[in-house]
């Protein structure tokens, strides 16, 4: 909806804010972003997150029990 907004040039953008849904409460946030993002992990001075996190790589054996089905178990 926003690139929708942004290219006819109508209404408001999102810019400098995030919004989020929660469909359990019907509820919609919107959260303002902070401006000075130089310590961001990702895009700031120093980033320390380069590439994707591979979740399935960063589950370690304990939860991952946890979510095994019945017959791995
Ligand atoms: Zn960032």
């Amino acid at each position: 909806m926003e690139a929708i907004k942004y290219l006819i040039g109508v209404g408001d953008l999102l810019t400098g804010y995030l919004l989020t849904y929660d469909a359990l409460t019907m509820e919609f946030r919107k959260i303002k972003l902070p401006k000075d993002t130089h310590n961001c992990a990702v895009c700031g001075n120093h980033p320390t997150i380069l590439e994707p996190i591979d979740y399935e790589q960063e589950v370690c054996e304990e939860t991952a029990g946890r979510f095994a089905t019945r017959d791995e178990q």
